[in-house]
């Protein structure tokens, strides 16, 4: 078995890492775009490809690209997009969900603003898209570069278009779509997909038979960067919000607090997100101070403050009240003791959220891992242990490409 080459398309830049059967990294190439286009994504990639060393690329043997979430395009049978692409934030698809509701299950995903079911139908509607075309995840669409095919995602990608990754299929009620609209094969994340296209392996001296395999999400790319694995494994993301996502073996759906789950093989990972987070502590703090500042709090003390730190009014998960206020008062002078109430606080939720999920049907957690900025913090994790009670494991890597990597090399 050669080398597994894993691809983050992340929402700045991209990155590539190279591991060995043991999963030690071998090479890595980076590189930033500041336009979000297929033409920009091809070329980067292209470029990840001619940064790493010869040597390297001269042993690849599984390829795998992870993508944003619900970043989608349009494209003709030649594979050219036809359309700016519609990325994973765009909610221009808001306009189509009273017509979603009028087909799909109450409580499904897919009536979000930002699905791509909502962007699929929207840009039928509001794009001039003629002849025959192909509605792709970033991630299928970059793929198809390499090996050639269109019309092929993962069933990680395409849970938010709506496909039933219970039964494998698109479910009955999906909406009936014109017969020139190709909708996406949907693979196994992971699965070989086909060898990589000569030209390409001869641009790049990589072997002919490289496989192409059917890729997966930035998110669940990070889970597996972390080393997590077995149910009761969680991942807590401290960036911008707080991001829950726990392995288990049941899968947990609730639309009330944004809850839903990927199928994981034959696990499911739950997820859940909270808009308290990094972005609060960052109003208030620079990165130099949150590190100064929480060096100086004695993490195993509680603090006297009931922070339930917002920007802005209204959580989802896991308290379900669009109208609930931040709770940051009352403010201490000393900036140390304001930022053990919000650390303090920020843990707090993050507790509720596990035994949340957990009340939902989730397998209980069991060991935990920290992803995002705040797992800089030693003071924070310490703090956070005194809530959570359960072993904190370092992860592996903090890096989606990593995890692409991963879950190339166990591809059949
Ligand atoms: P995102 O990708 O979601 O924007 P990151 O994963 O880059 O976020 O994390 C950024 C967040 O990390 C910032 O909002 C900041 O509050 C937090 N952060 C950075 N350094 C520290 C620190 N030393 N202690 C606690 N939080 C930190």
């Amino acid at each position: 078995m050669g080398l597994a080459l894993g691809i983050d398309f992340g929402t700045s830049g991209a990155r590539a890492i190279a591991i060995n059967p043991d999963r030690d990294i071998l090479a890595q190439a980076t590189c930033t775009y500041d336009r979000q286009l297929p033409e920009v994504w091809k070329t980067s990639l292209f470029s990840l490809f001619e940064q790493l060393p010869l040597d390297c690329r001269q042993q690849i043997t599984r390829i795998l690209i992870n993508g944003t979430s619900a970043t989608v395009l349009f494209c003709n049978g030649e594979g050219e997009a036809i359309a700016p692409p519609l990325m994973y934030n765009d909610d221009r698809g808001k306009a189509m969900i009273p017509q979603i509701q009028g087909f799909a299950p109450s409580d499904h995903l897919v009536l979000s603003a930002t699905s791509s079911l909502a962007k699929l139908l929207w840009g039928l509607e509001n794009l001039s898209l003629d002849g025959s075309i192909y509605f792709l995840h970033q991630a299928d669409w970059l793929a198809s570069l390499l090996h050639g095919k269109l019309g092929i995602s993962d069933y990680h990608n395409a849970l938010k278009l709506g496909y039933d990754v219970h039964n494998l299929c698109y479910p009955d009620w999906f909406p009936s779509l014109p017969d020139r609209l190709t909708l996406p094969k949907v693979y196994t994340p992971g699965e070989a997909i086909a060898p990589i296209l000569p030209q390409i392996a001869q641009q790049f001296s990589i072997p002919p038979d490289c496989l192409i395999c059917a890729g997966t999400t930035d998110s669940i790319a990070a889970f597996i960067a972390s080393g997590a694995s077995v149910p009761g494994d969680g991942v807590t993301s401290l960036g911008s919000t707080l991001v829950l996502k726990l392995l288990s073996e049941t899968p947990v759906n609730n639309s009330q607090y944004g809850i839903y789950s990927h199928r994981f093989g034959d696990r499911w990972l739950v997820g859940g997100a909270s808009n308290t987070g990094g972005a609060v502590l960052r109003h208030f703090f620079t990165d130099v101070e949150l590190e100064t500042l929480s060096n100086q709090i004695n993490p195993h003390q509680k603090s006297n403050l009931d922070y339930y730190p917002l920007l802005r009014k209204g959580d989802r998960f896991p308290i379900n009240d669009p109208n609930l206020p931040p709770r940051l008062h009352p403010r201490p002078a000393d900036p140390v003791e304001f930022l053990h109430g919000l650390l303090q606080g920020i843990a707090r939720i993050e507790t509720l959220g596990y035994q949340r999920l957990t009340e939902l049907g989730a397998t209980p957690l069991k060991r935990l891992y920290t992803a995002g900025g705040g797992a800089k913090s030693n003071t924070w994790s310490k703090l956070r242990q005194t809530y959570l009670s359960v072993p904190f494991i370092p992860s592996i890597s903090p890096l989606a490409a990593y995890g692409s990597a991963c879950l190339a090399q166990q591809s059949s």
